[in-house]
């Protein structure tokens, strides 16, 4: 009976005036690196582990990253085991080469979110090519504790055979954000593979990496611009970040950030 009573106290607190204006005042800028390769990645160094990357993103400032290696998350599970042990947040995600070889970074509120795109994309992927690690690099699938698991023996670092819009709608059946990745770079952008932002595909926003300001393409397209590292090296972890202010560090909070819900904005480097 006591404690219903102490209970029933507290309802005029929450429901007073000035209770949804201390909500609308309590949100932060939170930097994010949501581009960010592993090992597993045969073009990313192989001290590339989830511990170190994470390691390197702590000292680095950043409250949210993102491990995006080349059509695989085979590095995904440890990493988001150790995100959540040393005080980071890790969104789910990859990056996959559509059948055009536009690069799309791809987020994801779950591992098995991820995972299920990881099974569409294998799927998609051409079955009788394999890496060749003398040539593109080793993928090496590692633990927590940064010992090696295994090489992963597909050829990740070409295409899928997925069109592009194909390759977006995807990413949305499994509640992802779909954002096309390095569009002012002249390789594996949609911009240097199509020549411009096709209107019917729905990217829910576009990254920039080059550090010339926003393209006149991110502006004419009307979508949210996000600045990553796309790093391959320790070194360059965080050295191109994006400051989403947010009510809390989440995949959902991106998500209405890249969407200018609520007063949530995205601010580039
Ligand atoms: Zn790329
Ligand atoms: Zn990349």
């Amino acid at each position: 009976m006591e404690r219903l009573e102490g209970r029933r106290s507290l309802w005029p607190l929450e429901g007073r005036p000035g209770a949804a204006k201390q909500m609308a005042t309590k949100k932060r800028f939170f930097t994010a690196d949501l581009h960010i390769h592993s090992c597993l990645s045969p073009c990313a160094e192989l001290d590339m582990t989830p511990k170190r990357i994470i390691q390197r993103a702590l000292a680095g400032g950043l409250d949210i990253i993102a491990i995006a290696d080349h059509n695989s998350c085979e590095n995904l599970e440890p990493a988001l085991r150790l995100a959540g042990k040393m005080g980071i947040t890790l969104l789910a995600a990859m990056e996959v080469a559509s059948a055009e070889e536009v690069h799309v970074l791809a987020l994801f509120d779950s591992l098995q979110a991820a995972l299920g795109m990881q099974e569409k994309v294998y799927a998609s992927l051409p079955a009788d090519l394999e890496n060749d690690p003398a040539f593109w690099g080793e993928q090496v699938v590692v633990n927590e504790a940064e010992e090696v698991l295994g090489f992963n023996s597909r050829l990740l670092a070409g295409a899928t055979g997925m069109p592009l819009n194909a390759l977006v709608e995807a990413i949305h059946a499994l509640g992802g954000l779909a954002i096309a990745s390095h569009v002012d770079r002249e390789s594996f952008s949609v911009i240097s593979q199509l020549g411009f932002i096709p209107p019917g595909v729905r990217f829910d926003a576009l990254e920039v990496s080059g550090g010339k300001g926003v393209p006149p393409c991110v502006e004419e397209a009307g979508l949210a611009a996000v600045s990553s590292s796309d790093a391959h090296r320790l070194e360059d972890v965080g050295k191109k970040k994006t400051r989403f202010l947010l009510d809390g560090a989440s995949f959902s909070e991106i998500a209405s950030a890249l969407k200018s819900e609520g007063g949530r904005s995205v601010v580039i480097d």
